[in-house]
């Protein structure tokens, strides 16, 4: 899991809400429903690799 302090400064690039990890692979954003893959520890906050979850 990523530091609770990386985790605090890390925001959804779409709305700017704070995200959450649910697991060791996954930071999600509540609000849009989105997931950001986290690759060898790296969170990898940008568009192109947004998951989305609505669909
Ligand atoms: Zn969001």
């Amino acid at each position: 899991m990523l530091d609770k302090e990386i985790l605090d400064i890390l925001v959804c690039i779409r709305c700017k809400n704070s995200l959450t990890q649910s697991n060791d692979d996954r930071l999600d954003c509540d609000q849009c429903n989105i997931s950001f893959p986290i690759i060898d520890d790296i969170p990898r906050l940008v568009d192109e690799e947004v998951i989305d979850n609505n669909d």
